[in-house]
C-alpha cells in the first residue's frame, strides 16, 4: 500500500483485530503498544503512551483501507458491561445470519436460526423481554418444532424447499461453541446465551427485517398504537436494546440502555419521564436475562449447558458486570 500513514502496524493491528473479533480501548493500548514496540524495539512503548487520538487515527487509517471490501470497524457500547465501548470489525454489505456462520451447513443453520427465533420471538414477548436463551433452551432447538421454520436464508429459496432436518445435541453443543468462541454469543455466567455487541451492530438490518413487521405506508412508526415489534431501540442512543430498561408502561415500546438513562434525563432537563408516552419512569421493567426471573425460572440453566462451551476467547465474555447486580436472586 502507498499511504505512508499506513504502515506494519496498521497490518499488525487489523491481524490482531481479526484474531480477536472485538476490541475494547485498553486492549487496543496493550495491543497497539506491542505492535509499535516490535516495529522499533530500540524504543519501548508502554501501554499508557496509547492515546486515544492515536487509536481513533489508527481505527480512521485501517477503514480507509478496508472499505473497498465492504468491511467497516465500528463501535458500540456494551450493554451488560455498562459504559464499555467495544470495536468490531463488521460486514458493511451483511447478509444476515448466514454471515455468522459461514463454515456452518444447511441444518446446523437452521438451528442458529431457530435458536435466533427462540430469542426474539419465543422469549421476547409483551409481558417477557427477555431475548436470551438458556443453555437448555438452546439446545432444545435442536430439534424441529421450536421455530418459524421459515428456511434460514432470506435469499435462497432452495433452503427452504430442503427438508428441515434435526441436529444432534453434540452439533448443537459444538455450534453453540462456536459461535460464542467467534465473539458471536456471549454466554453470561448463569447460562444464558444473547446476541454479542459485535452480531448486534452486524445484524441490526437483519434483525429489523427479519423480526419486525415492515413500517406503515407512511413510513412512521405509530407511537400511539400498541403494535408489538419484537426489535426495539434506545430513545437515547438508537442501538438496538437487547439488555436495558422498559418504560412501566406494557404497552409503550420506548427503551433505554441502562447506561443511556441519564443522558436521556439531562437531555429532559432532568424530567425522568418516559421520552415516548411522557409517563413517570418509575420502577421500569426489564429487558434481558432479567425480565426471565419473574415469569418462569430458567429451570437450571446450568444443567444442560454445553459441556463445551465454557471456553471463550481475550475475556470478551459478559460475567464480569453482570454480577454487579446478580445478588439478588
Ligand atoms: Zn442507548
Ligand atoms: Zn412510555
Amino acid at each position: 500500500m502507498d499511504n505512508p500513514l499506513y504502515d506494519n502496524t496498521h497490518r499488525a493491528f487489523l491481524q490482531a483485530l481479526l484474531a480477536s473479533q472485538t476490541l475494547t480501548f485498553p486492549q487496543a493500548q496493550t495491543l497497539l503498544a506491542k505492535v509499535q514496540t516490535a516495529a522499533d524495539p530500540s524504543r519501548p512503548v508502554p501501554p499508557n503512551d496509547i492515546l486515544r487520538e492515536e487509536f481513533t487515527s489508527y481505527i480512521t487509517a485501517l477503514n480507509e483501507a478496508i472499505s473497498p471490501f465492504d468491511f467497516e470497524i465500528r463501535s458500540t457500547i456494551h450493554q451488560i458491561r455498562t459504559g464499555e465501548e467495544v470495536w468490531a470489525l463488521v460486514n458493511v454489505q451483511s447478509d444476515g445470519v448466514t454471515q455468522m456462520a459461514t463454515h456452518l451447513g444447511v441444518e446446523e443453520l437452521g438451528f442458529l436460526r431457530r435458536v435466533l427465533d427462540r430469542m426474539f420471538e419465543t422469549n421476547n414477548t409483551q409481558a417477557r423481554e427477555v431475548m436470551a436463551v438458556t443453555g437448555q433452551e438452546a439446545l432444545q432447538c435442536a430439534r424441529v418444532g421450536s421455530g418459524r421454520e421459515s428456511g434460514v436464508g432470506a435469499t435462497q429459496g432452495e433452503e427452504s424447499q430442503a427438508r428441515v432436518v434435526c441436529i444432534t445435541q453434540v452439533q448443537a453443543e459444538k455450534v453453540l461453541a462456536g459461535l460464542v468462541k467467534e465473539g458471536w454469543f456471549e454466554e453470561s455466567r448463569k447460562g444464558w446465551y444473547s446476541l454479542s455487541p459485535r452480531a448486534l451492530m452486524e445484524l441490526r438490518g437483519w434483525l429489523v427485517d427479519t423480526y419486525n413487521d415492515p413500517p406503515d405506508e407512511d413510513g412512521e412508526e405509530d407511537e400511539e398504537e400498541a403494535r408489538h415489534q419484537n426489535i426495539k431501540f434506545c430513545a437515547a442512543c438508537k442501538g438496538i436494546v437487547t439488555v436495558g430498561q422498559r418504560c412501566p408502561q406494557l404497552a409503550c415500546a420506548a427503551r433505554l440502555h441502562d447506561h443511556c438513562v441519564g443522558k436521556m434525563w439531562a437531555a429532559q432537563g432532568r424530567r425522568e419521564e418516559c421520552p415516548s408516552c411522557k409517563k413517570e419512569w418509575k420502577e421500569p421493567g426489564m429487558v434481558g436475562e432479567k425480565a426471565a426471573r419473574r415469569g418462569r425460572p430458567s429451570a437450571g440453566a446450568g444443567a444442560a449447558r454445553p459441556s463445551n462451551g465454557r471456553r471463550r476467547t481475550s475475556g470478551m465474555n459478559t460475567d464480569g458486570a453482570a454480577d454487579e447486580e446478580s445478588s439478588d436472586d
